[in-house]
């Protein structure tokens, strides 16, 4: 059980974040209105998603299929909008559709027509965005910048996905300075996706920023910024236990 003191701390971190996220907007003379902030609930347990739900979160992105299912079954989400924001691998794609509204973290051709199947069995249309390996990391997944435009041309002809928009989790910046070498990079090749206009391509999201950047993510055009510490500070104390065992 959360206590009291933690249940304050979240909701004066809660505000905090949204009124620097109202902010950072109102600076670079956007409506603090368009910008989604996506709560990433990783490690924290129903209760506390639950009780930022409460304090007015609107929407949830979870990185791990097993703890999304664990935390799914204890109603964790409920009043929020769901999304998946992590590395997913092809077999447990099917654990996702029907759950999530948005998969942010589509970064192969392979993965997006394995969720384009899935959806496709469940009579469903299920939004995707494209994450882009932006720092070019050989530990991270997503498209390489130059293999975006063969994505945005063969991936619309799958009738169950549609793509709105791009993501990106740059490499961690030592100095405030250098993520903006890639939050503009990200900026540029929304931009350009957009005045290209796609067939059956939406560009209405633009996901990047977590709790050290959103705000400079924010300056560049970000209109999802995904937080979490910032919000449920470190993550070490709740660990959720696996109730259903390894997934196939
Ligand atoms: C955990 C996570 C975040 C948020 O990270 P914080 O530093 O805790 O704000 C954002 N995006 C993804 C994909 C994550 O897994």
């Amino acid at each position: 059980m959360m206590t009291e003191t933690e249940r304050r701390t979240l909701e004066e971190r809660f505000h905090t974040i949204k009124a620097q996220i109202a902010a950072a907007a109102q600076k670079a003379g956007r409506d603090p209105e368009e910008i989604l902030l996506v709560a990433a609930t990783k490690m924290n347990d129903a209760e506390r998603v639950q009780a930022a739900i409460s304090m007015g979160l609107s929407a949830c992105g979870e990185n791990r299929v097993q703890e999304l299912l664990e935390k799914y079954e204890q109603n964790a989400y409920e009043g929020a909008d769901l999304q998946f924001i992590g590395t997913l691998q092809t077999n447990k794609v099917k654990y996702l559709i029907g759950k999530v509204s948005l998969i942010q973290s589509v970064g192969s051709i392979k993965l997006a027509e394995c969720i384009a199947k899935e959806a496709k069995k469940r009579e469903i249309c299920q939004d995707i965005l494209l994450e882009v390996n932006i720092g070019r990391e050989a530990a991270k997944s997503g498209f390489l910048p130059e293999d975006l435009q063969t994505a945005l041309e063969t991936l619309p002809n799958l009738p169950n996905i549609h793509i709105r928009g791009l993501m990106a989790i740059p490499p961690i910046a030592t100095e405030g300075q250098k993520s903006s070498r890639y939050f503009t990079e990200m900026q540029q090749l929304f931009v350009d996706i957009s005045t290209k206009k796609y067939d059956n391509v939406s560009m209405d999201y633009l996901s990047m920023g977590m709790t050290i950047d959103f705000e400079q993510a924010i300056a560049y055009g970000a209109n999802i910024v995904r937080v979490g510490t910032g919000i449920f500070g470190y993550r070490p104390y709740a660990q959720t236990t696996s109730v259903l065992g390894d997934l196939k």
